[in-house]
């Protein structure tokens, strides 16, 4: 949780009237959010309520068919964008994580602050050796990816994620597709992370997290948002029958 102060901080993403259509599927039919700087966000509802849509077009791998999306002031639809830029201000984890199976833990985190910010590789490497530490896998440096539990694999993702220096992370599913045995530990990195007052817009199902770390629910059904508020309000006692449902299912 963050600590709140009297100025409010200004807003790290902006979603207003978001629609996205495939052909004629329209899966996003309007979407209004915001996530402040050093908010942590969870993003909940059903499977295939367009909670991916929705991330997906805040860093441009989808894009918008109407509406405003800003990352920090910069409308990402604006056809003069710098997407690179954009792209590096935005860490993005997913439900599999995709390392390069050929690279070590440390190449894995290394790759692109090479290649995308240019860095040196003694910087490279020190920056990647301090988020390795970070996440737990600070031995774990040398080892390929297969070597690793998929939990693991996962915290090197966000490692990777970390050094870019992004100014907000989006988590979509990122413990979906783990043993259950790991989950604990990457929740805990994300818990970390939000407490070290990252900026979070996170997608998952994990209602404790949720509970736990969010700053604010967003409940999502059928590409609007029914409802959001405080973690204890949309969790605890929802308002719309929806939201119920769905929470009805899952807890
Ligand atoms: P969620 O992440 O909440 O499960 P998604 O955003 O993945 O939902 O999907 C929302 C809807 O959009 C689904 O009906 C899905 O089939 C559709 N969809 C998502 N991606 C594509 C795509 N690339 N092409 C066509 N339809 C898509
Ligand atoms: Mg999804």
């Amino acid at each position: 949780m963050n600590a709140s102060t009297s100025t409010p901080a200004p807003a790290a993403i902006v979603v207003d009237g978001l629609r996205k259509s495939y052909g004629s599927n329209e899966v996003l039919t309007g979407i209004g959010l915001e996530v402040a700087a050093g908010e942590v966000v969870c993003l909940i509802g059903p499977s295939g309520s367009g909670k991916s849509t929705l991330l997906r077009c805040v860093n441009l791998l989808e894009e918008p068919s109407g509406g405003v999306v800003t990352v920090g002031g910069v409308d990402v639809t604006d056809p003069d964008v710098d997407l690179d830029g954009l792209r590096r201000r935005i860490g993005m984890v997913f439900q599999h994580f995709n390392l390069f199976p050929h690279l070590s833990v440390l190449e894995n985190c290394t790759i692109a602050q090479r290649k995308v910010l240019k860095r040196p590789q003694a910087e490279a490497v020190e920056v990647a050796r301090r988020n390795l530490d970070l996440v737990g896998l600070a031995d774990k440096a040398d080892a390929l990816p297969a070597q690793l539990s998929g939990g693991q694999q996962q915290r090197v993702a966000i490692a990777r994620a970390l050094s870019m220096d992004p100014q907000l992370m989006l988590f979509d599913e990122p413990t979906s597709a783990l043993d259950p045995e790991t989950v604990g530990d990457v929740l805990a990195v994300m818990r970390s992370l939000a407490e070290a007052g990252m900026t979070m817009l996170v997608v998952t199902h994990e209602m404790g997290f949720a509970r736990e770390v969010a700053d604010r629910v967003v409940f999502m059904d059928a590409g609007v948002v029914v409802e959001q508020g405080p973690a204890a309000q949309v969790i605890g006692s929802p308002r719309n029958e929806r939201t119920k449902l769905f929470l009805q299912r899952v807890l």
